[in-house]
């Protein structure tokens, strides 16, 4: 096994993709790669696995992917798509003493605890419940030999970070599913990035998520090896949207692993 595996276990925008009562091409497509549960993914590496994200599609997700523990969970904002499964996270600490880390800005514990009140009171010790111990994101984390940045992004009124994950001098991997703009700062330590994972809701622009045109322009940007575009609408059928893309840049899938 590589240093740093990267699961795509959701590509899908807040609805998912098909979407509830729509028969679009899309929506009725049999491609499996045109089916996208809500954002979320997986890093893996020889002594660590963590979630990005919790939204509502957790519990298949954890099912289909065959995740059975988790060392922890970072948050990159607190909209229903991306927090709606943290109760669902219970599975994770099933004893009356496990708990397990929870890394989001300060801002971002402030909506969860008025969300999920009854896991943050104290009053959430029995054994099956989540039990979260919160770890509020500052600059840099550093967890068992990976480094990871938070980069702070536009994305409507709400604070959102993306994620840079940086490993014994590589720079190897940035998340950043829901973002309109990417802060100065946030360029800066991007340069050199391996592979770069962004947000492409769709073709026509969005106030608060990028378009594949934005995307494909920060992409050339930032010149990573290999670009993926997540956070999708239906209004992205994978096989066309694919065939108009420059090299190197890709639309993404649920399922799909990347060994970097
Ligand atoms: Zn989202
Ligand atoms: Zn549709
Ligand atoms: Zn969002």
């Amino acid at each position: 096994m590589s240093g740093f595996q990267f699961t795509f276990l959701g590509t899908g925008t807040s609805v998912g993709v098909p979407m509830i009562g729509c028969g679009c091409e899309t929506c009725v497509s049999t491609d499996s790669r045109d089916q996208r549960l809500r954002c979320s993914v997986l890093i893996e590496t020889a002594e660590l696995r963590l979630l990005v994200d919790a939204g509502p599609d957790l519990r298949q997700q954890c099912l289909r992917t065959g995740i059975t523990s988790l060392d922890g969970v970072l948050i990159t904002h607190p909209h229903a798509d991306h927090v709606m499964g943290f109760d669902d996270l219970r599975r994770f600490t099933p004893g009356r003493d496990d708990t397990l880390r929870v890394f989001a800005r300060a801002s971002c514990f402030t909506a969860l605890e008025k969300m999920f009140f009854y896991m943050f009171n104290g009053a959430n010790r029995y054994p099956g419940y989540f039990k979260p111990d919160p770890c509020v994101l500052g600059d840099i984390l550093e967890i068992s030999g990976l480094e990871v940045v938070p980069i702070a992004v536009e994305h409507g009124n709400v604070e959102c970070v993306g994620f840079l994950f940086r490993q014994a001098g590589r720079s190897i991997l940035a998340y950043l599913p829901d973002c309109k703009r990417i802060s100065d700062a946030g360029m800066e330590a991007l340069s050199g990035v391996e592979c770069l994972v962004i947000d492409a809701l769709r073709g026509r622009a969005h106030p608060t998520h990028m378009s594949i045109d934005e995307a494909v322009a920060i992409s050339a940007e930032i010149c990573p090896g290999t670009t993926w575009l997540t956070h999708l609408s239906h209004e992205v059928l994978h096989a066309r949207e694919q065939q108009a893309l420059p090299n190197g840049v890709n639309i993404a899938y649920d399922g799909l692993k990347l060994s970097l």
